[in-house]
C-alpha cells in the first residue's frame, strides 16, 4: 500500500497513467521474483539436508516459476502502447505521426512512400537508429533524409516488413511516454491485408484510419477494418478525415450547394454509420469523440515552427487554421485517454493474472511440502515415543533379572559357605 504511486504523484497526461500503472506492476513482480528466489533457495537447502521432504517435481516447479517470473519481467519493462495508422497511400499517415511527434522524423510527400511497416519508439541510448527485421544492427539515423536513404537502400525490404525506428525521447513526449507509432504501406497497394494483421496489428491498441476528407471512404480502407474487427473484438478505431484545410479552399470541391459544414456533416455521418453500424465498435455518442477534422500538414509545420522558437500560427495561414489545430489537439487528448485505458487493460491485466495464478501455485506447493514435512515430524515422534517405551520395559525387566540374579548368588554363596563350614566341621 504503501507503493501507490497514483496517489503519490502528479499526473498531467493520461499517458501517464499508463507510466505508472507500469512501475506498480513491475514494482509487485520484483517482490513476487524476491520470493521465488527466497523460496528455491530455501527448497534447495531443505533437500539437501532431508531430501525425502521434498518430492522431486515440486522442487522442478519452483525452480521454473524462477524463470517465468524472470521472463514476464522482462516482457513488462518492453511493454509499451502502440498505435497503428492506415489508409491509402498519400492520404497523409507519415505526415500524422510526424505531427504527432512534433517533428519530422518519418519521410513524407512524393517519393517517400512507405513501402514496408515503420515502428517510431524511443531509443533508450538517446541516439537516432534503426533496425530492420531479423537483424540486431543498428544503423544510425542523422536526419529525415538519412533515414529516407537508409529506407531506399534497403532494397530487400517488403511490405510485410517491419523496420523499428528509434528515436530521442526527450524530443518527444509520446515516446517518453512509452507510445509506439506504426506507420504503415497504403492499404490499396496490397492483397495481403490478412498477413499484415497478423504480424503487426494483433497487439495495436488503437487504429488510426487516415481518411482524405477530399473523398469518401474507399472499399479497400472500408475492407481493412472489416478484417480487423473480425479478429480483435471490439478494436479501437479513430477517423482522421486529414487534408481538411486544402478542403476548404477547394472551389471545384466546395460550390454554393455544398458549404463545408455541409461536406462535413456528410462525412460524420458516413464515418459514424461505418464505426457503428457496420463494423459495431462503437456506439453513435462514442463515434463523436472518434472522428476528427484535421491538417496534419498545418499541425506538423505550425510544431516545427514551434521548435525552432517561433510562434505557432506565425506565417501565412489558411483560413480556419485555428480551428483545424484545436481539433488535432482534441484527437489527441481522446487518443491520449483511449490508447492509455485500452493498453493497461490488455498488457497488465494479463500479466496480473498470469502472477496471482504462479503465486497461488507456489503457495499450493509450499503447503503441500509443509503438511508433509509435519506428518513425518509426528511420525518420527511417534515413533521415538514407543521406542522409549519399549526401553523402559526392557529396563524394568532388567533391574527385575538383576535384583533375582542377586538374590540367587547370595543364596548360592550362602550355600556354598554352608557346605564349606559343615565340611569343615566335618
Ligand atoms: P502517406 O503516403 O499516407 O504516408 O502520405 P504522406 O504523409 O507522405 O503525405 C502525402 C502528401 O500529402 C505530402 O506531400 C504531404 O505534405 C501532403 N499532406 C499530408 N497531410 C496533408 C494535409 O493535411 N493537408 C495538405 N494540404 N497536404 C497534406
Amino acid at each position: 500500500a504503501s507503493r501507490n504511486p497514483l496517489i503519490d504523484e502528479q499526473i498531467s497526461s493520461p499517458l501517464q497513467v499508463f507510466g505508472q500503472a507500469k512501475k506498480q506492476i513491475n514494482n509487485i513482480f520484483v517482490d513476487i521474483q524476491d520470493y521465488v528466489t527466497d523460496a528455491s533457495e530455501r527448497m534447495i537447502d531443505v533437500n539437501k539436508i532431508c531430501p525425502d521432504v521434498i518430492v522431486e517435481n515440486e522442487l522442478k516447479s519452483i525452480l521454473d516459476y524462477r524463470s517465468k517470473v524472470k521472463g514476464i519481467c522482462e516482457v513488462l519493462t518492453r511493454d509499451h502502447m502502440k498505435v497503428a495508422f492506415f489508409g491509402r497511400t498519400s492520404n497523409g499517415k507519415s505526415t500524422v505521426v510526424n505531427a504527432m511527434l512534433g517533428e519530422k522524423v518519418l519521410p513524407s510527400g512524393i517519393g517517400h512512400t512507405t513501402n514496408c511497416f515503420l515502428q517510431v519508439e524511443g531509443s533508450q541510448t538517446g541516439d537516432a537508429y534503426l533496425v530492420t527485421e531479423g537483424s540486431n544492427e543498428k544503423q544510425n539515423v542523422e536526419s529525415v533524409t538519412h533515414l529516407a536513404h537508409a529506407l531506399n537502400y534497403e532494397k530487400q525490404l517488403n511490405e510485410k516488413e517491419l523496420v523499428h525506428v528509434y528515436w530521442p525521447k526527450d524530443k518527444c513526449s509520446l515516446l517518453r511516454d512509452d507510445v509506439a507509432l506504426v506507420d504503415s504501406p497504403g492499404v490499396d497497394v496490397t492483397p495481403h491485408l490478412d498477413d499484415w494483421i497478423d504480424a503487426h496489428c494483433i497487439d495495436a491498441d488503437v487504429f488510426v484510419l487516415v481518411a482524405n476528407a477530399e473523398s469518401t471512404l474507399m472499399v479497400t480502407e472500408k475492407n481493412f477494418f472489416h478484417k480487423v474487427s473480425t479478429k480483435l473484438s471490439k478494436p479501437n478505431i479513430f477517423i482522421l478525415n486529414n487534408r481538411w484545410d486544402a478542403s476548404a479552399n477547394e472551389p471545384e470541391f466546395l460550390d454554393q450547394f455544398n458549404s463545408q459544414e455541409q461536406v462535413r456533416k456528410q462525412h460524420m455521418e458516413r464515418a459514424t454509420d461505418f464505426l457503428v453500424k457496420e463494423l459495431k465498435v462503437c456506439t453513435p455518442e462514442e463515434a463523436v469523440s472518434r472522428i476528427f477534422f484535421i491538417s496534419a500538414k498545418e499541425v506538423l509545420q505550425a510544431r516545427v515552427k514551434e521548435r525552432n522558437g517561433q510562434a505557432l500560427n506565425s506565417g501565412a495561414l489558411a483560413e480556419g487554421f485555428s480551428a483545424r489545430y484545436m481539433e488535432f489537439e482534441e484527437f489527441e487528448r481522446r487518443f491520449e485517454e483511449c490508447i492509455s485505458k485500452s493498453a493497461i487493460k490488455t498488457k497488465f491485466l494479463n500479466h496480473s493474472q498470469q502472477g496471482k495464478q504462479l503465486v497461488k501455485e507456489m503457495y499450493k506447493i509450499m503447503e503441500t511440502i509443509y503438511n508433509r514435512s509435519q506428518e513425518q515430524t509426528h511420525s518420527k515422534m511417534c515413533q521415538k515415543k514407543e521406542f522409549q517405551e519399549k526401553l523402559n520395559f526392557t529396563e524394568q525387566q532388567l533391574i527385575c533379572i538383576t535384583n533375582q540374579m542377586k538374590m540367587k548368588i547370595h543364596q548360592m554363596v550362602d550355600d556354598v559357605e554352608d557346605k564349606v563350614s559343615k565340611a569343615l566341621n566335618d
